[in-house]
């Protein structure tokens, strides 16, 4: 008899799962029982993704920076899956811009996906899950959500935010039996990566040498740290930041 997997019976919602971390969380979550809905604004990309995957994953159009998408996606989830037990607030951009070359539009379109998309996720998420008693809403920060990143003024602070949240919700949420945490991820070698060659050719190795092991993570690395805190394995751990850099932080 096969034991069962670790999200045996449970039902997901992925942001920005069309590529990169968030397809590899779907796939790891599949592998282990859920049922996974994958969102993006990347439809072509979306779509394939979840065929890939296979019948327990489906891809829908989902903004993370517009409220009435975040209501018609979670209701129509709930519709036809009946609950939501894991939400995954992983969508980013990560534009480049310091303090002194960042326009008031390209800040806000910044804290617009990376903090205010996680605003709105984990209320729509949780309005679900108050309602049920239980649930694990993981966001994805970063290290720049921990320290400085010079160059990268919007991009920190919408991370720095997601922190915060992150801990605000959890103290909240927390009477009701939903847990929220926080992902830190160092370098991960995904598409978000090319933001760096369009500065600088070297900079991708100058950063790796600066890793104490040695080298990038796969997106593969955070697929399994997220995948922890999404099963009852982390039963005890809310309001936490959970680092995945390979010692950068240390
Ligand atoms: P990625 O660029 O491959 O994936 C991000 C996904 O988010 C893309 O599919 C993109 O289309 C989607 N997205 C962007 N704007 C959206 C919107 N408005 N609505 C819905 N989806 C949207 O990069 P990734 O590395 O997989 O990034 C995943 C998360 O990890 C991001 O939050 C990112 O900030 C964070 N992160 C990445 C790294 C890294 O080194 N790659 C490091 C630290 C944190």
């Amino acid at each position: 008899m096969s034991t069962p997997g670790r999200l045996a019976g449970k039902v997901a919602l992925i942001t920005g799962g069309a590529r990169g971390q968030g397809a590899a969380e779907a796939l790891r979550f599949t592998s282990e029982g859920a049922t996974v809905v994958i969102s993006d604004v990347l439809d072509a990309d979306g779509e394939l993704t979840a065929k890939e995957i296979g019948d327990t994953c489906t891809y829908v159009h989902h903004d993370v920076t517009k409220e009435s998408d975040w209501s018609e996606v979670v209701t129509r989830l709930v519709e036809q899956h009946g609950h939501l037990d894991v939400l995954v607030n992983n969508a980013g951009i990560f534009p480049a811009g310091g303090v002194l070359d960042t326009s008031l539009a390209d800040y806000e379109r910044v804290i617009g996906v990376n903090q205010v998309g996680v605003f709105l996720g984990m209320q729509a998420g949780a309005r679900v899950m108050v309602r049920q008693r239980s649930g694990s809403i993981v966001n994805i920060s970063s290290i720049a959500g921990m320290q400085g990143s010079a160059g990268f003024i919007g991009y920190c602070a919408s991370k720095w935010a997601v922190r915060g949240m992150t801990k605000a919700a959890a103290k909240e949420l927390a009477p009701f039996g939903i847990r929220v945490n926080s992902v830190h991820p160092g370098i991960i070698d995904t598409p978000m990566l090319e933001t760096f060659d369009a500065i600088n050719e070297g900079i991708r190795e100058g950063l790796r040498q600066r890793i104490p092991l040695g080298r990038n993570a796969s997106a593969d690395e955070v697929a399994n740290l997220v995948l922890y805190l999404a099963s009852d394995e982390s039963s005890y751990s809310s309001g936490a930041e959970f680092v995945v850099d390979g010692g950068w932080m240390a």
